[in-house]
């Protein structure tokens, strides 16, 4: 199927074309692990998930790089100044950078397993590529693109680069207005930034490294740019991250990419919605309160059903997060759990190749067209009513459904059919077993009369693949 998707570089929506067909490179920048990751942060890392799993339904190989900061990010992207997030991480809890660098991310992964959300093929840290980081700010001082200020660090001139900006529209040399921080006035250009920190004579830091320039550390967007190029080679097809990141991040990691290996340094750029509250603001990490995704596993919550929710918006869109919306969400996926279960127990019919043929192409069309995940799970509702296509046919559906849109319906509704199992009475238990005992020894006149026993006293018994299993009967 073609696949299009908004690319932010030339704003529209482009169908995409490999650069090596049937592969797909990709990179998102991954989480700052200074603390817990917020479920704004997860949204992202689910629409990473997303467009990873459209692509493979599609027949891609997909090779996904996610990076971990663990060094260089500082508390004011803006401006270069404020502390590293991670020393003050450490500080916060009273360890040291390289440890709370190790939790945090533990804890990002127990979400990111939770919310079923593939691994990345490579997940590299900042920390074990520092030569690479030290070897691209070398190739853009040769080219001319680097000075030094005294005292604080190696700068990346951005006047001299002609396409600065472009990510978001043009130049961003009036940024300096709309900023929140002071100007560091020792830099050439308002929208100049950091290659290479040195470390302060005052302080000792926990992480520095030495370099051509002197003792210090890296600034936080050259990672993305020297672990991509490392390990997805000097141009790749996409590369993701939340909105916030365009402005800066990524206008600054193109700016250190292109004039080294030549521009388009990315095929195709693109930005998720952010995660707000109520009143518009957007969720972070540094503003003190945050939701992280053991809020919502303390109230009761299922992150199946956080995640269900994600995919009931667009991934362009911000989305106001809301216990209420949680609730409703939730509701909705246990009803399409429940629904699944009810087709698993029955489970009929033969599987019918074209009906198959059919909803799965309707579905591939439907996501492929710039992430429609809202109209995908129309459809996939749509399908577990359709009078016209069988049991059988819709568990085949529903295991592609799960590759596709990761929500674990088929094992969330075993579960379900477990627990509704496990309360059977031991007289009903105890009829189930003997009829097991009597298909094994092909007695089946035996396991039918048995079955009807059951029956008669408002059990159902239902042949899984792990067994049978007692479902009180409505
Ligand atoms: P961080 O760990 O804060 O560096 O961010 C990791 C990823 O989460 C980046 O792609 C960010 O753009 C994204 N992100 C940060 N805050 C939010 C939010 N409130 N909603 C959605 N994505 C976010
Ligand atoms: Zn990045």
């Amino acid at each position: 199927m073609a696949i299009r998707l908004f690319n932010t570089m030339s704003r529209k929506i482009e169908e995409f074309k490999p650069l090596t067909a049937g592969k797909m490179g990709f990179y998102s920048c991954g989480p700052t692990v200074y603390h817990y990751a917020h479920i704004g942060n997860l949204k992202t890392m689910v629409h990473n998930d997303i467009l990873k799993r459209m692509f493979i339904e599609n027949g891609y190989d997909v090779r996904h790089v996610m990076n971990i900061t663990d060094v260089g990010h500082l508390t004011t992207d803006e401006d270069d100044s404020g502390e590293d997030k991670m020393e003050k991480g450490a500080a916060r809890d009273g360890k040291s950078v390289w440890d709370i660098a190790e939790f945090y991310l533990g804890e990002f992964l127990r979400d990111y397993d939770d919310l079923n959300i593939m691994r990345p093929t490579v997940m590299p840290r900042a920390t074990d590529y520092i030569a690479e980081q030290i070897d691209l700010i070398k190739k853009l001082e040769k080219l001319g693109f680097t000075y030094e200020i005294a005292g604080d660090g190696i700068y990346y001139d951005t006047s001299k680069f002609a396409a600065y900006g472009a990510l978001t529209g043009g130049s961003l040399s009036g940024n300096r207005a709309g900023a929140r921080v002071e100007y560091n006035d020792a830099k050439h250009n308002p929208t100049d930034f950091a290659l290479w920190k040195f470390s302060p004579t005052d302080k000792h830091r926990q992480m520095e490294w030495d370099s051509p320039w002197g003792i210090g550390f890296p600034g936080w967007h050259l990672e993305c740019s020297a672990m991509s190029m490392k390990l997805l080679g000097d141009h790749f097809d996409v590369h993701t991250g939340g909105e916030d990141l365009s402005r800066i991040h990524h206008t600054n990691e193109i700016a250190q990419s292109e004039p080294v290996v030549g521009a388009p340094w990315v095929s195709y750029w693109v930005h998720f919605g952010f995660l707000v509250d109520k009143s518009g603001e957007k969720m972070s990490k540094s503003k003190g309160e945050f939701l992280g995704l053991d809020a919502l596993r303390n109230r009761g919550f299922d992150p199946m059903a956080y995640r269900y929710w994600i995919l009931s918006g667009h991934y362009q869109s911000q989305m106001a997060f809301s216990f209420d919306a949680l609730e409703s969400a939730a509701t909705a996926y246990k009803n399409i759990v429940r629904r699944v279960a009810d087709i698993l127990r029955d489970g009929s019919g033969n599987v019918d190749s074209d009906k198959y043929g059919s909803w799965h192409d309707k579905m591939l069309v439907t996501i492929s067209d710039n992430m429609k995940t809202a109209e995908t799970l129309v459809l996939v509702r749509e399908m577990l009513r359709d009078a016209d296509t069988n049991n059988a046919t819709r568990v085949k559906i529903l295991e592609f459904v799960d590759r596709l849109l990761g929500l674990q319906l088929i094992s969330r509704a075993r579960a379900l059919i477990d627990s509704e199992s496990d309360a059977a009475p031991a007289e009903v238990v105890a009829l189930s077993d003997a009829r097991t005992a009597a298909k094994v020894a092909r007695d089946f006149a035996r396991a039918d009369e048995l079955r009807a026993q059951i029956d008669a006293l408002g059990w159902s018994v239902v042949d899984t693949r792990d067994g049978a299993k007692l479902v009180k009967k409505a």
